[in-house]
């Protein structure tokens, strides 16, 4: 549909902003891609052995980021939450497709937005290969295409009693920034300089989540916050958890908090994009290994146990190795819900 009363047509639009960026890039010869932006559909032909991992991830003005948001940040950052969606399965990108609601034609958001958003798909050999554009509220919606060899994803459904459970990167930076720009908390202007890129500027995990396809018994990205997100593996594994609230990795900016905000940010903060993750203790030298090698920091912070009464399942403990009581838990998971007032 044609965006109203814009100077430039729908398709000299998506010419001149994403088509142009797209074509560069399949000069990268992604062989899985064979036709690209400009017929009714576009057409992959997987390898012979492998799935195709789909995950896609809406992004919405006033809800996702604010409306002064940089462009060219939010244009890595549309495609870098979709990256480690797969990167959480063991998936490497194939391509994405975007489909955006545009409230008016500007020129140079768009020029920003697509270079931000080409650049990050060069950097994960990503290429855009079709999407639609259309007038409304800014929304940007993008769907992302993975491969991994037939039966190797990670899922969230194996996690065992006795897996360890870890955690890459630091926790708690995204939440610790927004909680700056909110006012809730003071920091300096230096100290907010060197830790707002977690919240602008996520990595996703893509080299980790490849070579845990071998080593995890289940994983995710943490995008909601820590402890609600690991959740999720415990509900689909069918296990219980315990948590050392000591041992999550925090940078230096939030170890200055309080032991509260530590806690609270560390375990609940949502945007961080690490991924979370269960392994046999077999392979704790396996990850050390990988940890290595990627130059990704990869702490333990708990393990699976056996299920236990429904609501009992996390058990949180603090720097004395003892379990936060009912109220004290139902305090830290006030985990981020899109829903929730
Ligand atoms: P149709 O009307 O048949 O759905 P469109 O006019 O929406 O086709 O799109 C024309 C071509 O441009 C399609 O190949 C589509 O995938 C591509 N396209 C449209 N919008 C975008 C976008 N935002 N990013 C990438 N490709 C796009
Ligand atoms: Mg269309």
């Amino acid at each position: 549909m044609q965006p109203k009363s814009s100077p430039l047509g729908e398709f000299d639009l998506i010419q001149r902003f994403f088509k142009t960026g797209a074509d560069a890039m399949h000069s990268n010869k992604e062989k899985v891609i064979t036709l690209g932006i400009g017929d009714d559909c576009a057409l992959l032909n997987p390898a012979a052995g492998e799935e195709i991992a789909i995950t896609n991830d809406m992004l919405v003005e006033g809800r996702h980021f604010f409306a002064n948001t940089n462009p060219e940040l939010l244009g890595r950052k549309s495609l870098a939450v979709n990256l480690s969606d797969l990167a959480a399965m063991g998936a490497r990108p194939i391509g994405f497709t975007l489909a955006i609601a545009l409230p008016k034609v500007d020129a140079a958001w768009l020029e920003a937005f697509s270079k931000g958003m080409f650049a990050i798909a060069n950097e994960y050999s990503c290429p855009l290969f079709g999407g639609d554009t259309t007038a409304g509220p800014l929304t940007i919606s993008i769907t992302a295409f993975g491969s991994i060899p037939s039966g190797k994803a990670i899922r969230r459904s194996g996690a065992k009693a006795g897996d360890d459970i870890w955690v890459s990167g630091t926790v708690g930076d995204a939440r610790l920034t927004l909680a700056a720009l909110r006012h809730e908390i003071n920091l300096s202007d230096d100290e907010l300089k060197q830790i707002e890129q977690r919240m602008h500027n996520p990595t996703p995990r893509v080299d980790l989540g490849i070579k845990l396809r071998d080593v995890a018994s289940s994983a995710l990205d943490v995008s909601d916050g820590l402890v609600g997100d690991l959740n999720h593996i415990l509900n689909q594994s069918q296990v219980g958890a315990e948590i050392f609230l000591d041992s999550l990795p925090k940078s230096t900016s939030l170890k200055k908090q309080s032991e509260v905000i530590q806690n609270q940010f560390a375990a609940c903060g949502g945007d961080d994009y690490e991924i979370c993750f269960t392994a046999p203790i077999g392979k704790r030298e396996a990850i050390a290994e990988i940890s290595k090698v990627l130059n990704v920091p990869i702490t333990r912070i708990g393990s699976i146990t056996a299920k236990e009464k429904a609501n009992e399942n996390m058990r949180l403990l603090n720097q004395n190795g003892e379990l936060l009581n009912n109220a004290q838990t139902a305090a830290l998971l006030k985990s981020f819900d899109h829903f929730a007032k």
